[in-house]
Protein backbone atom coordinates (compact mmCIF):
# COMPACT_ATOMS: atom_id res chain seq x y z
CA UNK A 1 0.00 0.00 0.00
CA UNK A 2 2.12 2.95 -1.33
CA UNK A 3 -0.72 5.16 -1.54
CA UNK A 4 -1.06 5.50 2.55
CA UNK A 5 0.88 7.03 4.96
CA UNK A 6 -0.07 6.10 8.47
CA UNK A 7 0.82 8.32 11.56
CA UNK A 8 -0.33 7.29 15.41
CA UNK A 9 0.64 8.75 18.16
CA UNK A 10 -1.29 10.29 21.57
CA UNK A 11 -2.78 13.59 21.83
CA UNK A 12 -0.14 16.42 21.84
CA UNK A 13 2.24 14.19 20.08
CA UNK A 14 2.29 16.67 17.32
CA UNK A 15 0.63 14.19 14.67
CA UNK A 16 -1.75 16.38 13.55
CA UNK A 17 0.62 19.34 12.48
CA UNK A 18 3.10 16.86 10.97
CA UNK A 19 0.63 14.95 8.75
CA UNK A 20 -0.88 17.81 7.62
CA UNK A 21 2.16 19.30 6.65
CA UNK A 22 3.85 16.33 5.14
CA UNK A 23 0.62 15.78 2.94
CA UNK A 24 1.16 19.12 1.74
CA UNK A 25 4.35 18.48 1.00
CA UNK A 26 3.83 15.34 -0.96
CA UNK A 27 0.53 16.49 -2.77
CA UNK A 28 -1.35 13.67 -0.54
CA UNK A 29 -4.78 14.11 0.91
CA UNK A 30 -4.41 14.96 4.81
CA UNK A 31 -7.31 12.37 7.05
CA UNK A 32 -8.16 13.39 10.57
CA UNK A 33 -9.86 10.34 11.90
CA UNK A 34 -10.24 11.85 15.15
CA UNK A 35 -12.15 14.81 13.62
CA UNK A 36 -14.24 11.46 12.54
CA UNK A 37 -14.98 10.55 15.66
CA UNK A 38 -15.73 14.10 17.45
CA UNK A 39 -18.57 14.91 14.61
CA UNK A 40 -20.02 11.98 15.84
CA UNK A 41 -19.67 12.52 19.08
CA UNK A 42 -20.62 16.29 17.97
CA UNK A 43 -23.75 14.53 16.58
CA UNK A 44 -24.32 12.30 19.15
CA UNK A 45 -24.15 15.25 21.87
CA UNK A 46 -27.02 17.39 19.38
CA UNK A 47 -29.44 14.40 19.31
CA UNK A 48 -29.05 13.78 23.14
CA UNK A 49 -28.11 10.10 22.36
CA UNK A 50 -27.07 8.51 25.78
CA UNK A 51 -23.35 8.23 25.57
CA UNK A 52 -23.35 4.49 27.03
CA UNK A 53 -25.81 3.19 24.81
CA UNK A 54 -23.89 1.40 22.11
CA UNK A 55 -26.68 0.25 20.38
CA UNK A 56 -27.72 3.56 19.48
CA UNK A 57 -24.51 4.91 18.48
CA UNK A 58 -23.84 2.40 16.24
CA UNK A 59 -27.28 2.82 14.81
CA UNK A 60 -26.61 6.90 14.72
CA UNK A 61 -22.89 5.54 13.00
CA UNK A 62 -24.87 4.17 10.23
CA UNK A 63 -27.23 7.01 9.35
CA UNK A 64 -24.21 9.88 9.66
CA UNK A 65 -22.36 11.54 6.73
CA UNK A 66 -19.07 12.60 7.43
CA UNK A 67 -17.21 13.72 5.08
CA UNK A 68 -13.19 15.01 5.84
CA UNK A 69 -12.38 18.00 2.58
CA UNK A 70 -9.18 19.33 2.00
CA UNK A 71 -8.82 23.09 0.49
CA UNK A 72 -6.18 24.55 -1.99
CA UNK A 73 -3.72 25.28 1.11
CA UNK A 74 -4.30 21.63 2.74
CA UNK A 75 -6.77 23.25 5.48
CA UNK A 76 -9.18 20.62 6.65
CA UNK A 77 -12.95 21.04 6.40
CA UNK A 78 -15.34 18.70 8.40
CA UNK A 79 -18.78 17.83 7.25
CA UNK A 80 -21.58 16.42 9.48
CA UNK A 81 -24.67 15.69 7.16
CA UNK A 82 -23.33 17.91 4.69
CA UNK A 83 -22.92 20.95 7.52
CA UNK A 84 -19.44 22.38 8.00
CA UNK A 85 -18.42 21.45 11.73
CA UNK A 86 -14.91 22.46 11.56
CA UNK A 87 -14.82 24.78 14.49
CA UNK A 88 -18.00 23.11 16.61
CA UNK A 89 -15.44 20.15 16.94
CA UNK A 90 -12.65 21.20 19.34
CA UNK A 91 -14.50 22.44 22.77
CA UNK A 92 -13.24 20.62 25.86
CA UNK A 93 -16.47 19.33 26.24
CA UNK A 94 -16.49 17.50 23.31
CA UNK A 95 -12.93 16.47 23.51
CA UNK A 96 -13.94 15.13 26.84
CA UNK A 97 -16.40 12.77 25.39
CA UNK A 98 -14.91 11.30 22.27
CA UNK A 99 -13.53 8.55 24.32
CA UNK A 100 -17.19 7.23 24.81
CA UNK A 101 -17.79 7.21 21.15
CA UNK A 102 -14.53 5.70 20.52
CA UNK A 103 -14.68 2.96 22.13
CA UNK A 104 -17.89 1.39 20.55
CA UNK A 105 -16.59 -1.33 18.17
CA UNK A 106 -19.70 -1.30 15.92
CA UNK A 107 -18.73 2.81 15.77
CA UNK A 108 -15.00 1.70 15.05
CA UNK A 109 -15.85 -0.63 12.41
CA UNK A 110 -18.13 1.80 10.39
CA UNK A 111 -15.39 4.47 10.75
CA UNK A 112 -12.26 1.76 9.38
CA UNK A 113 -15.24 1.66 6.17
CA UNK A 114 -15.10 4.17 5.74
CA UNK A 115 -11.54 5.26 5.91
CA UNK A 116 -10.55 2.13 4.17
CA UNK A 117 -13.27 3.90 1.17
CA UNK A 118 -11.51 6.55 1.38
CA UNK A 119 -8.19 5.42 0.40
CA UNK A 120 -9.85 3.19 -2.63
CA UNK A 121 -9.69 6.91 -4.13
CA UNK A 122 -6.80 9.22 -3.14
CA UNK A 123 -3.06 9.12 -2.01
CA UNK A 124 -3.38 9.84 1.83
CA UNK A 125 -2.01 10.62 5.38
CA UNK A 126 -3.81 8.98 7.57
CA UNK A 127 -3.60 10.49 11.29
CA UNK A 128 -5.22 8.79 14.36
CA UNK A 129 -4.55 6.04 17.07
CA UNK A 130 -5.58 2.28 15.33
CA UNK A 131 -4.22 3.42 11.84
CA UNK A 132 -0.82 1.26 11.64
CA UNK A 133 -2.61 -1.23 13.80
CA UNK A 134 -5.59 -1.85 12.72
CA UNK A 135 -7.19 0.79 9.69
CA UNK A 136 -4.29 -0.11 7.31
CA UNK A 137 -1.97 -2.46 8.65
CA UNK A 138 -0.46 -2.79 5.39
CA UNK A 139 0.27 0.89 4.84
CA UNK A 140 4.17 0.94 3.57
CA UNK A 141 5.13 3.80 5.70
CA UNK A 142 3.58 3.93 9.27
CA UNK A 143 4.78 6.23 11.91
CA UNK A 144 4.33 6.64 15.71
CA UNK A 145 4.83 10.20 17.02
CA UNK A 146 5.36 10.53 21.01
CA UNK A 147 6.54 13.40 23.25
CA UNK A 148 6.87 13.68 26.62
CA UNK A 149 3.63 14.26 28.59
CA UNK A 150 4.54 18.04 30.32
CA UNK A 151 5.69 19.02 26.67
CA UNK A 152 2.02 17.32 25.29
CA UNK A 153 0.38 19.35 27.81
CA UNK A 154 1.98 22.75 26.62
CA UNK A 155 1.43 22.35 23.52
CA UNK A 156 -2.18 21.67 23.73
CA UNK A 157 -2.71 24.68 26.13
CA UNK A 158 -0.77 27.03 23.50
CA UNK A 159 -2.98 25.50 20.62
CA UNK A 160 -6.31 26.17 23.01
CA UNK A 161 -5.00 29.48 23.99
CA UNK A 162 -4.13 30.30 20.42
CA UNK A 163 -7.85 29.39 19.31
CA UNK A 164 -9.39 31.96 22.16
CA UNK A 165 -9.92 29.02 24.83
CA UNK A 166 -8.73 29.83 28.25
CA UNK A 167 -7.98 26.83 30.33
CA UNK A 168 -5.63 25.98 32.95
CA UNK A 169 -2.69 24.17 32.85
CA UNK A 170 -3.96 21.92 35.42
CA UNK A 171 -7.50 21.07 33.83
CA UNK A 172 -5.43 20.11 30.60
CA UNK A 173 -2.95 17.89 32.35
CA UNK A 174 -5.75 16.44 34.00
CA UNK A 175 -7.85 15.74 31.01
CA UNK A 176 -5.22 14.12 28.97
CA UNK A 177 -3.84 12.13 31.56
CA UNK A 178 -7.51 11.06 31.40
CA UNK A 179 -7.98 10.73 27.77
CA UNK A 180 -4.57 8.97 27.40
CA UNK A 181 -5.37 6.18 29.45
CA UNK A 182 -9.32 5.83 27.78
CA UNK A 183 -7.08 5.57 24.45
CA UNK A 184 -4.41 3.24 25.15
CA UNK A 185 -6.32 0.92 27.71
CA UNK A 186 -9.43 0.54 25.99
CA UNK A 187 -10.87 -3.16 24.60
CA UNK A 188 -10.96 -2.30 20.94
CA UNK A 189 -8.47 -0.47 18.60
CA UNK A 190 -6.24 0.84 21.58
CA UNK A 191 -3.43 3.54 21.18
CA UNK A 192 -0.56 1.61 20.45
CA UNK A 193 2.71 1.43 18.23
CA UNK A 194 2.19 -0.79 15.55
CA UNK A 195 5.62 -3.41 15.80
CA UNK A 196 6.35 -1.88 12.12
CA UNK A 197 5.94 1.77 12.85
CA UNK A 198 8.97 4.48 12.89
CA UNK A 199 9.03 5.93 16.35
CA UNK A 200 9.86 9.83 16.58
CA UNK A 201 9.91 11.51 19.87
CA UNK A 202 9.04 15.08 18.99
CA UNK A 203 9.74 16.52 22.68
CA UNK A 204 12.73 18.34 21.47
CA UNK A 205 12.38 19.08 18.03
CA UNK A 206 11.41 21.74 16.05
CA UNK A 207 8.11 21.07 13.71
CA UNK A 208 10.53 21.32 10.77
CA UNK A 209 12.71 19.00 11.68
CA UNK A 210 10.23 16.50 12.50
CA UNK A 211 8.97 16.99 9.22
CA UNK A 212 12.40 17.07 7.20
CA UNK A 213 12.98 13.26 9.46
CA UNK A 214 9.43 11.81 8.39
CA UNK A 215 9.64 12.73 5.02
CA UNK A 216 13.45 11.36 4.78
CA UNK A 217 12.40 7.90 4.98
CA UNK A 218 9.87 8.26 1.89
CA UNK A 219 10.81 7.40 -1.68
O1 LIG B 1 -6.88 13.10 17.33
P1 LIG B 1 -7.89 13.71 18.27
O2 LIG B 1 -7.29 14.14 19.58
O3 LIG B 1 -8.71 14.78 17.64
O4 LIG B 1 -8.90 12.50 18.58
C1 LIG B 1 -9.96 12.64 19.48
C2 LIG B 1 -10.31 11.31 20.09
O5 LIG B 1 -10.85 10.44 19.08
C3 LIG B 1 -9.16 10.51 20.69
O6 LIG B 1 -8.85 10.87 22.02
C4 LIG B 1 -9.65 9.07 20.58
O7 LIG B 1 -10.48 8.75 21.68
C5 LIG B 1 -10.51 9.10 19.32
N1 LIG B 1 -9.83 8.54 18.15
C6 LIG B 1 -9.80 7.17 18.00
N2 LIG B 1 -9.25 6.61 16.89
C7 LIG B 1 -8.69 7.38 15.94
C8 LIG B 1 -8.67 8.77 16.08
C9 LIG B 1 -9.23 9.33 17.23
O8 LIG B 1 -10.30 6.45 18.86
N3 LIG B 1 -8.18 6.79 14.86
Amino acid sequence: MDSIIAIDGPAGSGKSTMAKLLAKQLSFHYIDTGAMYRALTLKALREGVDLNNERALSSLAEKTELDIINDAEGNLQVRLDGADVTSSIRTPELTNNVAHVARVGAVREKMKERQREIAKRKRCVFEGRDIGTVVFPDAQYKFYLDADFEERVNRRHKELREAGQEVSHEDISKDLKIRDHKDMSREIAPLKRAEDAIYVDTTNMAIDEVVDKLAGYIK
